[in-house]
């Protein structure tokens, strides 16, 4: 049996760290705010390389308060890519403002500076930038594209802890980004928990303040906010597992680069390309096939579990049906033939090998 997804055999490898933790927690009745989550911001700022870290409830909120901390005019155009999980566009529409989708590349799954530059509007304030499955995109032509259009830049780096472009870790790229703690992500919680990191030391107050009722001190309410705050609980096991995420990585990296030896020009395999310049973080690897369901069965009657992100692409939701964009996207004919392969801490490259051995067995009947 190859898991997808192993958080109980990654909480028995860690055990006594993460119990020490929520015991600390439990002691000290100290559940809002208070030395954990202080110290994880500081830790998980230090681990991105970036000032300033502002713990929150979730990545979807944590998404809705970064652009909402940004103060741009209402209902204004934000750029979302075709293919990413629905938060990366809800917090748009949330945060009062509109969502137009672009096109991302069929190689790498990231949007691209040529791209976001095509889909520039004179309405268009700000782009949602998603480091797709783990590989950071290219920001450094995104931001110039970004810049000479006076647009704003939200990274969506959920799925991007410890990830680099260029040897910078991600989270410092844009004006603001936002990484997601759900526990199935590469660092996870025993709940949910996310964060929002930024260079702008302003920003980051006004997200934590929007984040806590508008409010630094306890009844100075400056602004009307809303509730969104990091639990202390998840917060001591979040520094529980940081220590061990850089590792964890290179695991993810190990089976990645066995993946992509064992099954180069297999059946009509398309796998993801990897950018010279970056260390993905391999929070899912993503192939695609014509043959994808199938494929899908073949594996499970082989005892390997399989995921597929997405299976439908956001323009085509009916929850966009209202924007018209529906199956104008690569991404729309794309999301037929992705499919998850396994990949995790919990995996090694024999593991993959195995995979890989299954998936020619597949093509070659
Ligand atoms: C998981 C995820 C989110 C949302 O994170 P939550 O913490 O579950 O709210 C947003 N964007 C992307 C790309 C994600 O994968």
């Amino acid at each position: 049996m190859i898991k997808f997804l192993d958080l109980q055999g990654q909480y028995r490898s860690i055990r006594s760290d993460i119990d020490r933790a929520i015991a600390r927690v439990l002691d000290s009745a100290h559940f809002i705010g208070g030395p954990e989550n202080a110290a994880f911001e500081q830790e998980f700022a230090a681990f991105q390389r970036v000032p300033y870290c502002v713990g929150v409830a979730n990545a979807t909120d944590g998404l809705e308060i970064a652009i909402e901390a940004l103060g741009l005019p209402a209902e204004s155009e934000i750029l979302v890519p075709a293919n990413s999980f629905i938060a990366s566009s809800e917090a748009v529409t949330r945060a009062g403002h509109s969502v137009r989708f672009l096109d991302a590349e069929s190689t790498t799954y990231n949007i691209t500076a040529e791209g976001l530059r095509a889909a520039i509007t004179p309405r268009t304030r700000a782009v949602v930038v998603v480091h797709l499955y783990g590989q950071p995109a290219q920001m450094t032509e995104i931001s110039a594209v970004a810049a000479a259009h006076g647009i704003r830049v939200i990274e969506d780096a959920a799925q991007a802890h410890g990830a680099e472009l260029d040897g910078i870790r991600v989270g410092g790229f844009g004006d603001v980004a936002v990484f997601s703690f759900y526990p199935g992500k590469n660092l996870g919680a025993y709940g949910d928990a996310g964060a929002i990191t930024t260079t702008d030391a302003a920003l980051a107050t006004r997200a934590r303040m929007i984040a806590n009722h508008g409010r630094i001190a306890k009844y100075d309410h400056e602004f009307e906010g809303r509730n969104s705050r990091l639990d202390a609980l998840q917060a001591a096991i979040l520094r529980a597992k940081l220590p061990h995420l850089d590792g964890w990585i290179d695991r993810r990296n190990a089976v990645a680069t066995a993946y992509l030896r064992e099954l180069r020009g297999v059946g009509d395999l398309v796998l993801p390309e990897v950018r010279p310049n970056v260390r993905h973080s391999y929070h899912l690897f993503v192939v695609r096939s014509a043959k994808r369901d199938a494929l899908a069965a073949h594996l499970k009657a082989d005892g390997i579990e399989t995921g597929i992100h997405y299976p439908v692409a956001l323009p085509d939701l009916a929850a966009y049906a209202a924007l018209g964009q529906k199956g104008q996207f690569v991404a729309s004919a794309n999301a037929a033939h992705l499919l998850s392969l396994p990949i995790g801490e919990h995996l090694t490259p024999d593991d993959a090998s195995t995979v890989a051995a299954s998936i020619r067995r597949f093509f070659a009947r």
